[in-house]
């Protein structure tokens, strides 16, 4: 099974992903943390994102879909990956889904966290101290959140067009946004 955790920056989607991951061996795809990886390494990838990343704008849909490309073979030897934090553009979801086809696999199901723009602000002045993010702070983070609303909840209609789209509260406590995640993979097993 492929799953895609959809939503906001801050919404949860890394904590849900890594529990998935625990609980049902697949495999969590997070651009987020290939990119921070290639940061740390000092490779030429993560000079060339670094200061878009710390600004909290997107790096280029090549880029990433080239890092997914790279670790699917992975995903799909233990039986399937969990996409955080990817795909964030239309053309990203296109070129997720032309790779999957050509291995004869899909998406089947994306799990959107719903949280408000306000408990999202609520929950990161928190985290903005002690996280060592350095896109962790109130600027950059403004930018990500509008990057979330200008190109990537514009791809909603496309999955839920594919009738992918499954909606789950986002604003409780990790364990209740974990038996959200849990029935709505029970429900489409039967
Ligand atoms: P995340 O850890 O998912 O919040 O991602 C951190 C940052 O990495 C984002 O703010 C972007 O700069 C970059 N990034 C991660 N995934 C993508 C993606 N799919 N497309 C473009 N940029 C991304």
């Amino acid at each position: 099974m492929n799953l895609i955790l959809f939503g906001p920056p801050a919404a949860g989607k890394g904590t849900q992903a890594k529990r998935l991951v625990e609980g049902r061996k697949m495999v969590q795809l997070s651009t987020g943390d290939m990119l921070r990886a290639a940061i740390a390494s000092g490779s030429e990838l993560g000079k060339k994102v670094e200061g878009v990343m710390q600004r909290g704008e997107l790096v280029t849909d090549e880029i990433v879909i080239a890092l997914i490309e790279e670790r699917l073979p992975e995903a799909e030897a233990a039986g399937g990956a969990i996409f955080d934090g990817f795909p964030r553009t239309l053309a990203q979801a296109e070129a997720l889904d032309a790779m999957l086809a050509k291995r004869g696999a899909k998406i089947d199901v994306v799990l959107r966290l719903k949280v408000d723009d306000e408990a999202l602000m609520t929950r990161i002045a928190g985290r903005f101290a002690e996280s060592g993010r350095p896109d962790d702070n109130p600027d950059s983070f403004k930018v990500r959140l509008g990057a979330y609303n200008d190109q990537t909840a514009p791809l909603l209609p496309y999955y839920q067009g594919q009738g992918k789209l499954v909606e789950l509260d986002g604003m409780g406590s990790i364990e209740s946004v974990a038996a959200g995640i849990d029935q709505a993979l029970a429900k489409l097993k039967a």
